[in-house]
C-alpha cells in the first residue's frame, strides 16, 4: 500500500551498508524529525488500522515506542512495552528468537495485557518478521489477542508479512521498499 505516501518516503533517509555491507538501511529519524512527516505518519496509520479496533497498542523497543506510543495517544489508548531482555523491573515474561546471527530476547512484564485485550502491533519495519512473530507469540501467551500489526515500512521481497500471515496475524504497513 505505497500509492498514497509517497510525501512520507521521500523524508526517509536510506543510509547503504549500515550496519553491515549489504543492508540498505532506512532511517526513520528524518521522518519523525519533520513535523509534517510525524503527524501525516501516526494519522496514516490510524486510518489504516481503523477496522481493528484494538483495546491498547503494543511497541517493540525501540523505534515501535515512538510509532507506537504516538499511535497510543491518538487512539486514546494505552500503551505496553515489548522491550529488549533485563529491562523491565517487573515479574517479566519473555521469548528467545534467532536472528540472522545469533539470537535475542524480548520481554513484557507478565500482568501488561488484560486476557481479553485486543491487541495491536507497532514497529517502524518489518523485514524477516522474527521480531513480530515473537512479539505475536508473546503476547498470545498472556491469552491477549494479536489479530494486527502496523509497520512504517515492509521488505516484502524479505517474508516477513508472509511470516506474519501464516500466523493469523494481518501486516499493514504505509511504505514498502524493494530489496533486503
Ligand atoms: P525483523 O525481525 O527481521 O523483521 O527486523 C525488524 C527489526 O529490525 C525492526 O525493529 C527494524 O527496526 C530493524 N530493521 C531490520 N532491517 C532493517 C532495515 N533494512 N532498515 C532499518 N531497520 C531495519
Amino acid at each position: 500500500m505505497t500509492t498514497h505516501n509517497d510525501d512520507l518516503k521521500a523524508l526517509i533517509r536510506t543510509i547503504a551498508d549500515y550496519p553491515k555491507p549489504g543492508i540498505m538501511f532506512h532511517d526513520i529519524t528524518t521522518l519523525v524529525r519533520d513535523a509534517y512527516g510525524f503527524t501525516q505518519t501516526i494519522r496514516r496509520m490510524a486510518d489504516l488500522t481503523a477496522h481493528t479496533k484494538p483495546t491498547v497498542i503494543a511497541g517493540i523497543e525501540a523505534r515501535g515506542f515512538v510509532f507506537g506510543a504516538a499511535l497510543a495517544q491518538h487512539l486514546g489508548l494505552g500503551f505496553v512495552l515489548v522491550r529488549k531482555k533485563d529491562k523491565l523491573p517487573g515479574k517479566t515474561i519473555g521469548i528467545n528468537y534467532a536472528l540472522e546471527y545469533g539470537s535475542d530476547r524480548i520481554e513484557i512484564h507478565a500482568d501488561a495485557f488484560a486476557a481479553d485485550a485486543r491487541v495491536l502491533l507497532v514497529d517502524d519495519l518489518i523485514a524477516t518478521g522474527g521480531t513480530a512473530a515473537a512479539a505475536t507469540s508473546l503476547i498470545r501467551s498472556t491469552g491477549a489477542t494479536v489479530a494486527h500489526a502496523v509497520f512504517v515500512i515492509d521488505l516484502p521481497q524479505v517474508g516477513g508479512a508472509m511470516k506474519l500471515r501464516a500466523l493469523n496475524v494481518e501486516p499493514l504497513s504505509l511504505l514498502t521498499y524493494d530489496g533486503h
